[in-house]
């Protein structure tokens, strides 16, 4: 169309007439029969089953999703993908900022692509990314390789909720994942605070990156992260690192030797490589593998799984119950009041504690 500007009047001034838009960015680009509909149970069904990860990204955005329609469908979604779970391999990955998560991630992907096959999916437990509404576990521009490799996927941690519920929405993630044929799951930790834990109840190999730090590394690694440990390895062993690194590895291994043998018979080993220059990756590997097939063999493995899916019942019991109670609209009101008279010195928290639940109860019924 003819601008006005372009009347004689406004001489001086000419505008050219913008250029069309194309009709499609990408002619070439095939509609999917999921692309433009709200897909159904069955829908996310088939297309998980089928492998297709398009469909399995949306799943997961349902599963993280706080809406209470996209809850229930998830549920279902989640529940039809269970029989055709399990098979699979889960390693957990901790290690504090800066430890080379990214970095070593990115290369035991690409290592147990190449020597074992299969498919791979990297997810992660991040609950400080609530806080900076974004998570940088998992995220794909740390891995440089895997991200385009066509047999991964990669899930940044989900960012809304507590602990517990970022944690459950990744183990159900993980139910997709292995549904979808993803035979291999990584799951991303940051080494600090309660995460390993959530971490380790859902994996079948917990690994712990330290670095060799001043020679007192011990001392700054918590015991119980140490005892959740099947194999700790020290990154950065390249390059005038490699001797501290080997010293911390001596460490590691005495301090080991001091903790009781863990319930699953294999004494957890240490292994020093480098990340960055791809040192030391196999051994890694080899290690994870073996512990594999010794649990496999002793029974340890199917009774870790059982068991973790025994403590996950109980913290869905335990989440919902909670959010059952603190989300209750009558109560919110009647929390605060409590909470200031135990302010004020008034009631002591006990009492106050009291009489909220019996408030509660005497709601439900
Ligand atoms: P993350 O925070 O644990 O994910 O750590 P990154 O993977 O982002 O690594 C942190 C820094 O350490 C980056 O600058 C990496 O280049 C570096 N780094 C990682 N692995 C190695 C390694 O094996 N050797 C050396 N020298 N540097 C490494």
């Amino acid at each position: 169309m003819e601008h006005p500007e372009n009347d004689p009047s406004y001489a001086g001034l000419t505008v050219n007439s913008g250029v069309e838009s194309a009709p499609s960015v990408n002619p070439y680009l095939k509609k999917g029969r999921f692309a433009h509909r709200q897909l159904t149970v069955s829908d996310y069904v088939e297309g998980i089953l089928k492998g297709n990860v398009t469909v399995l990204g949306q799943a997961v955005t349902l599963v993280e999703s706080t809406h209470p329609d996209h809850q229930k469908t998830a549920q279902e979604v989640i529940e039809k993908c269970l029989p055709y779970s399990g098979n699979s391999i889960r390693v957990g990955i901790s290690g504090v900022p800066g430890a080379g998560k990214s970095t070593s991630i990115d290369e035991f992907g690409i290592h147990v692509l190449k020597e074992y096959g299969g498919r791979l999916a990297v997810l992660a437990i991040d609950p400080s990314s609530e806080r900076t509404k974004g998570s940088i576990l998992g995220d794909k521009t740390r891995m440089e390789k895997l991200s385009v490799h066509p047999d991964s996927f990669i899930r940044p941690s989900p960012s809304a909720g507590s602990l517990g519920g970022v944690a459950r929405k990744t183990r159900e993630t993980i139910i997709l994942c292995e549904a979808a044929g993803f035979d291999k799951i990584f799951v991303e930790t940051v080494g600090v605070g309660q995460s390993e834990t959530a971490c380790h109840s859902m994996v079948d190999f917990f690994l712990l990156i330290q670095l060799a730090g001043t020679g007192d590394e011990l001392q700054g690694i918590k015991r119980g992260i140490m005892e959740m440990a099947d194999g700790i390895i020290i990154n950065k062993c390249d390059g005038n690192n490699v001797d501290k690194c080997q010293l911390a590895a001596t460490q590691f291994r005495n301090a080991l030797h001091l903790f009781p043998m863990p319930d699953s018979g294999w004494s957890p080993q240490v292994l020093t490589y480098s990340g960055f220059y791809g040192y030391g990756i196999k051994e890694v590997w080899d290690m994870v593998y073996k512990y594999i097939d010794f649990v496999k063999d002793n029974g340890y493995f199917q009774h870790r799984r059982n068991e973790q899916a025994k403590f996950w019942m109980y913290e869905s019991i335990n989440e919902q119950l909670k959010n059952s109670f603190f989300q209750h609209p009558t109560l919110a009101d009647m929390l605060q009041a409590e909470e200031k008279m135990v302010l004020e010195g008034r009631k002591t928290s006990f009492v106050a504690a009291h009489q909220l639940l019996d408030a509660y109860f005497a709601l439900l019924h």
